[in-house]
């Protein structure tokens, strides 16, 4: 069908022509994740995340819209809680029974980072919408993808583009029956320190399902954000104080670490003064990036020729209760949010 036809054509000709798009969530509002695809009689769900702000069933996407057993392909975009924190619970508390997708990075991170987000609940356990055990039953009915392959199911062709934002990150193209649709997830187009910026596809999609938390909203650039944030740690450092960096999303840490350790390296003055890193999901994580750093960008796999850049020269990890005997510690302590 030619370009023009298409805009001409509000009404398909046959109701299998119509391509149904329903958000379960993340419609009008931030977190949970979880788009339903109709078209020529497939069923596709594109992530299947939590809301962040809610606890127990109210977190989950609008399921109940939906018969779980009809869909079948779900393709997750990338490991944060809300693109596939509800993932354990459909896949193993629901009648669910259709392949599962995500890259092999997004896979590894998904496991410890949900393995954490169970024992940080702080809910009653008859609330909890899945356990350690579920999360570990559902590791063998996630599939993997590498970027670029074609797969098939049931005649739903797919592939994934690198979107850039956190390691794994993928964009889905969807090609049914001839219509491509491209799903982007949360992507980015700026390259970071270890992340490459988000593919633009070479072929052209017809239909376009984008992530848009940021609108037009147009961020400071990367080289600024960093300079304004290594010059408050140097002069924080410099009068005597201590920086406590809290830092939510995982991804950002890694970033935030190879910046200081470049930062640190680059000015010898600050070589007695050392980084502590206190999370012991970012150090099981830490493997994980310490493998994958094919996914990464082309700085990144230049640097490991010589060294792994995530093996740090200047930070080293922190047990979590030594961390708060220092915080009880510090009298002039500096915080600040990123
Ligand atoms: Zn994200």
């Amino acid at each position: 069908m030619s370009t023009k036809r298409k805009q001409e054509s509000q009404v398909p000709a046959e109701e299998s022509d119509q391509l149904t798009i329903r958000p379960l969530g993340a419609g009008q509002e931030v977190g949970r994740s979880c788009i339903m695809l109709e078209f020529k009689g497939k069923k596709i769900m594109l992530d299947c995340g939590i809301h962040p702000g809610l606890s127990g069933m109210d977190a989950l996407p609008f399921v109940d819209l939906i018969e779980a057993d009809e869909i079948d392909l779900l393709l997750i975009s990338h490991f944060h809680l809300d693109h596939c924190g509800a993932l354990p619970w459909f896949l193993q508390k629901t009648s669910f029974k259709g392949r599962c997708f995500m890259t092999h990075a997004t896979k590894a991170i998904y496991r410890w980072l949900l393995s954490d987000y169970i024992k940080v609940s702080n809910i009653a356990t008859e609330q909890m919408l899945y356990t350690e055990a579920d999360l570990e039953a559902s590791m063998d009915k996630i599939e993997t993808i590498n970027f670029h392959e074609e797969k098939d199911v049931l005649g739903i062709k797919f592939w994934a583009y690198n979107a850039g934002h956190v390691l794994g990150a993928a964009m889905f193209m969807i090609e049914i029956a001839g219509v491509k649709i491209l799903y982007t997830g949360d992507f980015s187009r700026q390259e970071d320190r270890h992340l490459m910026a988000a593919e633009i596809p070479t072929v052209h999609p017809d239909v376009l399902i984008t992530e848009s938390t940021y609108g037009t909203h147009i961020h400071e650039k990367r080289e600024e954000r960093e300079s304004r944030f290594t010059n408050l740690v140097h002069d924080i450092v410099n009068r005597g104080g201590r920086c406590l960096i809290p830092v939510f999303a995982l991804g950002r840490a890694q970033e935030l670490l190879l910046i200081l350790d470049e930062y640190w390296s680059q000015h010898p003055d600050l070589h007695d003064i050392p980084i502590y890193y206190a999370s012991s999901l970012a150090k099981k994580c830490m493997a994980v990036y310490q493998t994958y750093i094919n996914a990464m960008n082309e700085k990144i796999r230049r640097q490991i020729a010589i060294n792994n850049p995530f093996v740090f020269k200047h930070i080293s990890n922190l047990k979590v209760s030594l961390l708060k005997r220092i915080v009880w510690k510090f009298t002039n302590l500096d915080i600040f949010s990123l």
